[in-house]
């Protein structure tokens, strides 16, 4: 048998999750093709990554600063962009701005403002997505919803960087149903705060939807979903 993470197996697997992305769009009466596939890629191997990038992928989303270095360097991605999606210590920070087209997982005010001095000391302007904790206690990545707005006020404040939308991963123990409520709450959030005086950019990207969910987060408005077994098999 072919170990999981063969070049034929993910090609099968690529084309699966298109199908069923595709499917997904239709039940929700939306445009195809107005998903990304995010191929969440950590512990992966480049060459592997390397052949998944010649696939119906559009970008790739890093956990780890050195994973995406090392992809970087080794030209892993084929010039496919690639967001970081992992947690950010703000110790890292400078490695990742400019790096990263999109940096995902931004959930708190501290990290914001180490991410516009750096994209301002390389003289960019660095795109981000607010992460949101949904999941209340148990999980501890992203803000509080209730810091939403000041984010978004204090976001508009920093020249060098840009809140393109909001980033969410659901409490793992989520059924089916729990994931589309978790997902609508997300979709409510980025209503509430789209046309907001002080955007920069429009509030297009909405990521959400993983392996076990991204057809619901499809249902419920996902502009991006971030597949990694669904595409690589189960991790190493
Ligand atoms: C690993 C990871 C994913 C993909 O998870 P799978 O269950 O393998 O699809 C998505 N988003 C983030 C932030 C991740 O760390």
């Amino acid at each position: 048998m072919e170990r999981a993470g063969g070049a034929d197996a993910i090609a099968l697997r690529v084309a699966e999750v298109r199908r069923r992305m595709a499917e997904a769009e239709a039940r929700a009466g939306r445009r195809p093709g107005q998903v990304s596939l995010c191929a969440a890629c950590k512990a992966r191997t480049p060459e592997e990554i390397r052949f998944s990038a010649g696939l119906p992928i559009d970008l790739f989303g890093e956990n780890r600063m050195q994973e995406m270095r090392n992809n970087l360097e080794a030209g892993a991605y084929q010039g496919k962009p690639c967001h970081f999606i992992g947690h950010l210590q703000t110790n890292k920070v400078r490695q990742v701005v400019g790096r990263a087209a999109m940096i995902q997982s931004v959930g708190s005010l501290r990290l914001l403002e180490a991410i516009d001095r750096e994209a301002g000391r390389q003289g960019i302007l660095q795109d981000v997505l607010l992460e949101i904790n949904l999941g209340g206690e148990e999980s501890k990545a992203g803000a509080d919803e209730s810091e939403l707005m000041p984010l978004m006020d204090a976001a508009a404040a920093l020249p060098n960087l840009r809140v393109r939308g909001l980033m969410a991963i659901p409490p793992p123990e989520s059924d089916e149903r729990e994931a589309r409520r978790h997902f609508a709450r997300l979709r409510g959030l980025m209503e509430s705060v789209s046309g907001w005086a002080g955007e920069k950019a429009p509030l297009d990207t909405l990521s959400m939807g993983m392996s076990g969910d991204f057809e619901a987060a499809i249902l419920e408005g996902a502009t991006l979903v971030r597949v990694g077994r669904g595409i690589y098999g189960e991790r190493p």
